[in-house]
């Protein structure tokens, strides 16, 4: 999907998609660049950049092109996305976004919540994760930029989903992981065709040291300088989720915190969609799962204060590990601006939740979809939702990748393949505890 316009001449022969980007500017002083600078950082204050588009433009643009008609995938709002080189676009992410809504009634049940819904990245193309998303963009933007390289660091699913997404694109694709990572990530990256590299050190010195190589080599890094870009992809949840509720924003979304990107950008995506005048976003609450072993941006929310103090993370959910996340203070602020709150959770409460979502929707989540499953059993516990209320739970990430770091289930002795044998073992499993008792044992308070 693609408009010949002047524009498209500033881009050369280039075919245009309908992206209404129109420069980008710092989170703090304001100061902007033209689209097409190389520049992901500002050099006056040090803050994150982020893309801003033309919204009368895109309001027009997006009604000329019903949403039927439109890609089911992570283009499906090209109007607010990044991208302009229709050919890169083309490359990229046709697959990937537009994840189910589910109704999770079964959960919704257990825990008191009358409308509840899962936004399942735990489904995403091509990798299983909410990384596809926002790995989208920075590939995207690598082929506008003519470059067939890319480094990135990651806790596991950026790799996976810069492996996946590189793969598809032709283009080399290099994955930092720092120390305790799952080693069924690292092994898939590998599998994909990337290049890995370990390091000894946690994600926020990797990170660190990667943004040194980044700058001595040049080499482009999907999630440091290609961030602008990235984090626009993260967005994208929230244009689906409104969408999937007919154009009704929920009055709550619960989404996990590592890094921030996420609920920072569902955030700006509620109030694009406010802009486009295509629904009333205003009284969505955002609220944040953190674990209790790497929670400093919950801390930071329920202390009232406006910036984030790092940790040294120590927790099972290794998705969500970042001690030092550089986009907590848009975390904060979103949260803040829209009445939420946050919440931690504990290893056993983290398994106790994905151990929950398997037993009700026939789901399996990892340890950061725990989290949030977790932390949502929580807030339902304080009263956080009124019965009449709508509530959106981001699922992020595939339990199938992190099956190795699950606490193991009690696994029955090998019987002779025999009849009686078996309908005594079969008795023993009927009376055995079920995997939804279990969880709820373990998320009493
Ligand atoms: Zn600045």
């Amino acid at each position: 999907m693609s408009i010949g316009t002047a524009e498209s001449l500033r881009q050369g022969a280039r075919q245009r998609t309908r992206s209404c980007a129109t420069a980008l500017v710092c989170h703090r002083c304001e100061h902007s660049w033209p689209l097409e600078q190389s520049v992901f950082i500002c050099p006056d204050c040090g803050k994150g950049l982020d893309v801003v588009y033309d919204y009368e433009l895109a309001a027009r643009h997006f009604a000329e092109v019903a949403p039927a008609e439109r890609p089911h995938n992570i283009w499906h709002f090209e109007e607010l996305l990044p991208i302009v080189d229709a050919g890169a676009q083309a490359r990229v992410g046709r697959y990937a976004g537009y994840t189910p809504l589910i109704a999770a009634d079964r959960l919704g049940a257990e825990l008191g919540i009358a409308n509840l819904y899962i936004k399942d990245d735990s489904s995403s193309r091509p990798s299983f994760s909410y990384k596809d998303r926002v790995v989208s963009m920075s590939i995207a933007r690598l082929l506008e930029l003519g470059r067939e390289e890319i480094g990135c660091v990651s806790t596991g699913n950026v790799g996976t989903a810069v492996a996946s997404l590189a793969a598809r694109a032709g283009v080399s694709a290099y994955v930092v992981y720092p120390n305790r990572l799952e080693n069924t990530k690292a092994r898939g990256c590998m599998a994909l065709g990337a290049k890995v590299c370990q390091v000894e050190g946690n994600y926020d010195e990797a990170n660190r040291r990667c943004r040194e190589v980044a700058e001595a080599t040049g080499m482009e890094f999907a999630n440091i300088t290609l961030r602008p870009f990235y984090a626009e992809g993260a967005k994208t949840a929230a244009f689906e989720i409104v969408e999937q509720l007919g154009w009704n924003a929920p009055d709550h979304i619960v989404s996990p915190a590592a890094g921030g990107t996420l609920s920072s950008r569902v955030h700006k995506g509620l109030i694009e969609l406010e802009k486009m005048g295509l629904a009333e976003t205003e009284s969505t609450h955002i609220h944040i799962a953190q674990p209790s072993g790497c929670n400093p941006i919950a801390s930071a929310i329920l202390a009232e204060e406006a910036e984030v103090h790092p940790v040294m993370p120590e927790t099972a959910a290794h998705s969500l590990a970042i001690g030092a996340p550089g986009d907590g203070y848009l975390v904060i602020d979103a949260v803040h601006k829209r009445g939420g709150t946050a919440a931690f959770a504990s290893d056993p409460e983290i398994f106790a939740g994905i151990d929950l979502l398997a037993a009700t929707e026939g789901l399996l989540t990892e340890p950061a979809g725990g989290t949030t499953i977790a932390v949502l059993e929580k807030l339902a516990a304080a009263g956080r939702f009124d019965s009449d209320e709508t509530v959106v739970a981001i699922i992020t990430g595939n339990g199938m990748k992190t099956l190795d770091d699950h606490p193991p289930k009690q696994w029955p002795a090998k019987i002779d393949c025999e009849r009686d044998a078996m309908m005594t073992a079969l008795d023993e499993l009927k009376a055995s505890e079920s995997l939804m008792d279990a969880a709820r044992r373990q998320l009493e308070p």
